[in-house]
């Protein structure tokens, strides 16, 4: 077993290091943030992914795993030190890697024995030689210092399980000896392993990534197309699944992708291509659509109502996909500062996500409009004069159609997710609109049909 230190402890770190821990490695995870430290300390997880506390506190209390913010200790005689901090997205589109390269000299200049540097953190085609050269700058004692590519897939919301069993585990080395550590240290996961140059595993996580963006923006650019001449998206994903060669998942149209990673790992690419002199005609597509796609049903309710000022506007789901309190490029954080400023008063529920949204919204502030945390999704549409649902909560989905029609001053929904039959909302009496569906009442069924009788050309 191996003495793992982890660098950074949000998702993808505090994870790593402690399924590292459940394999029976011995873990000192390193933050700078002494709260979040203090919290893991007492066996309080930072973040929310399902099982984590549990595995924390197991870990801790076995002694496999520690907590610290003292980097020169946890550092100093690691066999190897995983890097998974945060590579955000600067103005330009460009990651920025200056936590990388913070945490690169921290490990230069205390590590005293040889060790393997592993960065999980996604960074651009490259990086990994030059915090290879940057490290040895900086290297204080004569020890042998190699940095591999091991770039991390899990998802947010089922993070611990992606972790054990991940479908495979990217391992980008330029020696035998990094990759023979390496397989070693992941030997205990019993995990397919695919082994190949450090360059290459770099791009296999944008190219993976990047592709289940334009995937999603594939299906909301087809599903616009299909509210426009009649076509149901939901059935047409469903014909398509079962060609093996698209496969069944990422077919769902919706309000756009969000989270930490597509948007910022889609702009890093095509910045990348772009320094290449190269144009990545298909991501730069994806995130074309992507922009519109997240303020659509706030354009299409702006276009039926006459404002927003002074309405109630009940608001279900805050953060980016259910299972996570993360709220980074969620659509409600596009969303919510509009319908603010045009004055609405809006009332919010979301099962985990209320406490983070709260810090950037405080309750009862803003510029006009003000915003209001509740505990349920009932309490957000009573008397509500529109609705939009932005996160597929179990909480979220569990309201039914009749709801909606009972509670709500004018039962008036947008949903950002898809979560009902357009048919069942109609006959509740509520009026209805999501993403490539064409509206199930009389104007909606005109409207296509004009569409569909135009004579074919050919
Ligand atoms: P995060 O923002 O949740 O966590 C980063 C952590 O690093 C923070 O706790 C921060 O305090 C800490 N940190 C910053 N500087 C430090 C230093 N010098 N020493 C020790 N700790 C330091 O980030 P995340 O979501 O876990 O993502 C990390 C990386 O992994 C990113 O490159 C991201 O693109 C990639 N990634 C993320 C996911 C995901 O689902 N979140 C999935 C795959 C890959």
């Amino acid at each position: 077993m191996y003495k793992i230190a982890v660098a950074g402890t949000g998702y993808v770190g505090l994870v790593a290091g402690v399924c590292f821990a459940e394999m029976g490695h011995h873990v000192t995870c390193v933050d700078i943030d002494m709260e979040k430290v203090k919290f893991m300390q007492s066996g309080v997880s930072p973040i929310y992914e399902e099982s984590l506390e549990d595995l924390m506190r197991k870990n801790y209390a076995a002694g496999r795993i520690d907590y610290t913010t003292d980097f020169k200790a946890a550092y100093k005689d690691a066999d190897a030190v995983f890097i998974g901090v945060g590579t955000p997205e600067n103005e330009d589109g460009s990651a920025n890697l200056s936590y990388i390269a913070t945490v690169a000299r921290q490990i230069a200049e205390n590590v005293e024995k040889d060790c393997l540097i592993v960065v999980k953190s996604t960074v651009p085609v490259g990086t990994n030689d030059k915090v290879e050269q940057f490290i040895n700058d900086f290297l204080v004692n004569d020890v042998r210092v190699e940095v591999a590519s091991n770039p991390e897939f899990l998802a947010q919301g089922s993070a611990v399980h992606d972790t054990l069993f991940a479908k495979r585990i990217i391992i980008g080395t330029e020696s035998a000896w990094a990759e023979n550590l390496l397989k070693d240290i992941y030997k205990p996961f019993n995990l397919p392993i695919v082994a190949v140059n450090r360059r290459s595993a770099e791009m296999i996580k944008y190219a993976s990534n990047d592709f289940l963006a334009l995937k999603i923006s594939y299906m909301n650019d087809i599903a616009n197309l299909c509210e426009l001449v009649g076509a149901d998206v939901q059935d047409v994903a469903k014909g398509m699944s079962f060609d093996d060669r698209i496969g069944s998942k990422f077919l769902n149209a919706g309000i756009g992708y969000g989270g930490s990673c597509f948007p910022k790992d889609t702009k890093a690419l095509n910045y990348l291509a772009t320094q290449n002199g190269y144009e990545l005609k298909t991501i730069k597509a994806a995130i074309d659509v992507n922009k519109d796609q997240k303020t659509l049903l706030y354009k299409k309710a702006s276009n039926r109502l006459i404002t927003f000022n002074r309405l109630k506007v009940a608001v279900l789901g805050l953060t980016f996909k259910p299972g996570t309190d993360d709220l980074r490029e969620a659509p409600s954080l596009e969303n919510i500062p509009l319908l603010l400023a045009q004055g609405a008063d809006v009332f919010a529920f979301d099962p985990v996500g209320k406490e983070n949204f709260a810090k950037l919204y405080p309750e009862g502030t803003s510029d006009k409009g003000t915003i209001t945390y509740v505990e349920n999704a009932e309490a957000a549409l009573e008397g509500a004069n529109v609705c939009f649902i932005f996160t597929e909560w179990g909480e979220v989905k569990a309201v039914q159609p009749e709801a909606f029609k009972k509670l709500m001053r004018t039962p008036l929904v947008y949903d950002g997710r898809n979560l009902h039959n357009v048919e069942r909302m109609e006959e509740a009496g509520v009026e209805y609109y999501s993403v490539g569906r064409a509206p199930a009442n009389k104007k909606g069924l005109k409207e296509w049909k004009k569409v569909a009788v135009q004579p074919s050309r050919f």
